[in-house]
């Protein structure tokens, strides 16, 4: 089955795509109202805007912030550990499910294995039962999607790093495979680059995607600006191991790549 993403509310109705999912709030912190024709996607601490706060953005043992100005960062990250941005975005998901039942986790977790340190975090692992830091990590994003998922009636999808080898996931992010499946109905992979000249890497990325997920995956293609023949060929790969896959944002890319796949 083959999806779309979008930012674009005039892509929400078209018959051609199964599933849509449109960004009510994106890495930038731009926000949009949710809407019912298709599943609102919230990213939850990948959020430029907000990382420009001191007491919200994470930082690492050197103090150093998750900005977007700084090495390896393309947005920002907020601290998991955040209780009044945790209530926001706990907010922001009950507003999305009012209007449509279903909703997709995007960017949840630590910024990298480094984060975070800064003094609310220290003193949460200090004063846990956990003396793993990493294990400690991922109980806080265990907990996050669990809380998060309380609130979604219907599916709910998560997004996660594209990087199935074992361990990986959760030393980055904190994100554990097996502790947070049992929250979520279908794990997302965004498997992004701008000419899929190559696919190799995209299959041995969804064969070792296959392996670790125990619930259904979708890969997720970037189809701007790029040759159909090759979006057409990485998205055959990605079919053959993946229960879905997704379309970013270039519809008219996306309408014209699905034509050949049904046509074939
Ligand atoms: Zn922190």
């Amino acid at each position: 089955m083959f999806g779309l993403v979008t930012r674009s509310a005039a892509d929400l109705d078209h018959p051609h795509f199964e599933r849509v999912f449109f960004e009510v709030k994106d890495v930038t912190g731009r926000r949009s109202d949710p809407i019912a024709e298709g599943i609102n996607m919230v990213s939850c601490h990948g959020d430029t805007q907000a990382s420009a706060d001191p007491d919200l953005v994470a930082i690492n043992d050197e103090d150093e912030p998750a900005t977007r100005d700084r090495r390896y960062f393309d947005w920002g990250y907020v601290c998991p550990t955040h209780e009044g941005y945790r209530t926001g975005l706990v907010e922001l998901i009950e507003g999305c499910v009012e209007v449509n039942d279903n909703l997709r986790l995007d960017d949840v977790g630590f910024p990298r294995a480094e984060y975070c340190f800064c003094e609310r975090c220290t003193r949460a692992f200090e004063t846990s039962t956990f003396t793993d830091r990493f294990e400690w990590r991922a109980s806080v994003i265990t907990n996050f999607v669990e809380q998060a998922a309380e609130r979604i009636p219907g599916r709910t999808y998560l997004t996660v790093y594209p990087d199935p080898y074992p361990g990986h996931l959760e030393e980055r992010s904190g994100l554990n495979p097996p502790s947070v499946e049992r929250y979520v109905d279908e794990i997302v992979v965004p498997i992004y680059d701008l000419h899929y000249a190559t696919t190799y890497w995209l299959e041995i990325l969804a064969k070792g995607f296959q392996e670790l997920l125990s619930i259904p995956f979708g890969i997720e293609l970037y189809a701007v600006d790029i040759d159909i023949e090759s979006l057409v060929h990485a998205a055959e790969v990605a079919d053959a191991y993946a229960d879905h896959v997704y379309f970013a944002y270039d519809t008219s890319n996306a309408l014209k790549a699905i034509e050949q796949l049904e046509g074939d």
